[in-house]
């Protein structure tokens, strides 16, 4: 099959690190499915493991390849042993956790908790940046029959991450409000979404005025863009006259919150994934007893902050990870029943997988973009579409 493939030697920007090769076929071993990939969805992960920071995903891996790749839309190819809930020919979307499906945690307990928990595509090598990538049968949910293999390969890793942050791990509730940082990227336009359907307020963060208007229609409840506060960002070594002008900057962006919400007051829930440019901010802006839930740290991982802006106030900081089936599932519903919509703001060809992930690199795109893989055009929504197009194309 064909596939985009990274290797050690290979390492560093998007551009370096993805190559196309021809790399054998999967064998869906017992409760796998092999899925043909119509299209992929982009994720920060990609470029993560491009860049082999901050582990290598080629530790350890035997094939000395990795496919990366944690989201698509496609049909079930082939099923292997035992598995009963798929048949050949049906269309699925793809959550990317993986699980031993045997242990007490993927048994009535906490799936993210299990030993053997991995991120499919990016802790495995099979991910969907290829014609064909493997699964677990659990891994399938239904595609939503209203979208096209693009928009349905866009949104299950952020979408279902946030999910999961706001609504299990947090614990949103109406009536709270919530800071969303990125709120014009992969995450943020559904943590927008979703406290607009609790009936939480969102201040959505954004750093462009075209991601502002996005929040906006999404339906933040107002828009801070950050450029408005060049010292509010956390340097690497910041020096004591730097951080006493961050203190400045965060208070005015304190200010502009309270403005936003007519009350002086933060907000209840701080959603972060920034990291080290964002955290002591988010620390210092939640609300008494606020929560800070955090999955990722786009601007580096040490986190540096006054602790006492957290026992002060009886802060929490809630560590979140992916999502497990269930939530995946609960979080898939709402896309199908048009409750939550996906932000597919632009498809690249198969060609353009390795410029789709610079671009990412670059914090040049917004909203959740996707790559054609199987699909030979934009705008097809099934199988029958897909066999017409293919052969009006013969
Ligand atoms: P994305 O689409 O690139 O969006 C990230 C957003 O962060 C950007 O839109 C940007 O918004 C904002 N940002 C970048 N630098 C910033 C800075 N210095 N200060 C404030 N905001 C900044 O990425 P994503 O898909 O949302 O993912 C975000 C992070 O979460 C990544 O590190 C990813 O690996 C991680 N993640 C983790 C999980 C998990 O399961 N643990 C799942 C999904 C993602 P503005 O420039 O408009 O402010």
């Amino acid at each position: 099959m064909h596939a985009y493939a990274i290797r050690e030697e290979r390492f560093g920007e998007p551009m370096k690190s993805f190559e196309r090769e021809v790399l054998p076929t999967w064998d869906p071993g017992p409760g796998e499915v092999l899925v043909q990939v119509m299209a992929a969805g982009v994720n920060f992960n990609g470029v993560w493991a491009g860049l082999g920071e901050p582990v290598s995903v080629l530790k350890g891996n035997p094939l000395g390849y990795h496919i990366a790749g944690s989201d698509a839309s496609g049909v079930v190819w082939k099923v292997g042993e035992g598995v009963t809930r798929w048949k050949v020919g049906d269309e699925v979307v793809l959550h990317c956790n993986h699980t031993c499906g045997e242990c007490e945690h993927c048994n009535g307990g906490e799936p993210l908790a299990c030993r053997k928990q991995q991120i499919w595509g990016y802790e495995t090598p099979d991910g969907s940046f290829a014609q064909y990538t493997r699964v677990q049968s659990q891994q399938l949910l239904p595609k939503p029959n209203h979208l096209t293999w693009e928009e349905a390969a866009s949104y299950g890793l952020t979408f279902f991450t946030a999910y999961r942050m706001l609504i299990d791990r947090a614990g949103l509730r109406a009536g709270e409000d919530v800071l969303i940082w990125g709120a014009g990227g992969g995450l943020g336009v559904f943590a927008v979404q979703l406290a607009k359907l609790v009936g939480a307020r969102a201040v959505a963060v954004v750093s462009t005025e075209e991601k502002a208007e996005l929040a906006m229609q999404l339906g933040a409840h107002g828009v801070i863009n950050r450029k408005e506060f060049p010292d509010l960002a956390q340097r690497e070594n910041e020096t004591d006259e730097q951080a006493g002008l961050r203190m400045l900057a965060t208070k005015a962006f304190g200010k502009r919150i309270w403005q936003i919400l007519g009350e002086k007051k933060g907000p209840e829930v701080v959603f972060e994934h920034v990291g080290r440019s964002t955290f002591a901010s988010s620390v210092f802006l939640a609300n008494r007893f606020g929560r800070i839930v955090i999955c990722g740290a786009t601007t580096g991982f040490q986190l540096n902050f006054d602790v006492r802006h957290l026992w002060m106030h009886q802060k929490s900081i809630i560590g979140s990870h992916f999502a497990d089936a269930g939530e995946a599932t609960k979080a898939n519903q709402l896309i199908e029943r048009g409750q939550i919509r996906p932000v597919l703001t632009r498809t690249f060809k198969w060609e353009e997988i390795p410029a789709a992930h610079q671009e990412m690199f670059e914090n040049k795109l917004h909203g959740n973009v996707a790559c054609l893989v199987g699909a030979p055009r934009e705008g097809l929504k099934n199988l029958e579409e897909t066999r017409a197009a293919l052969a009006s194309h013969a």
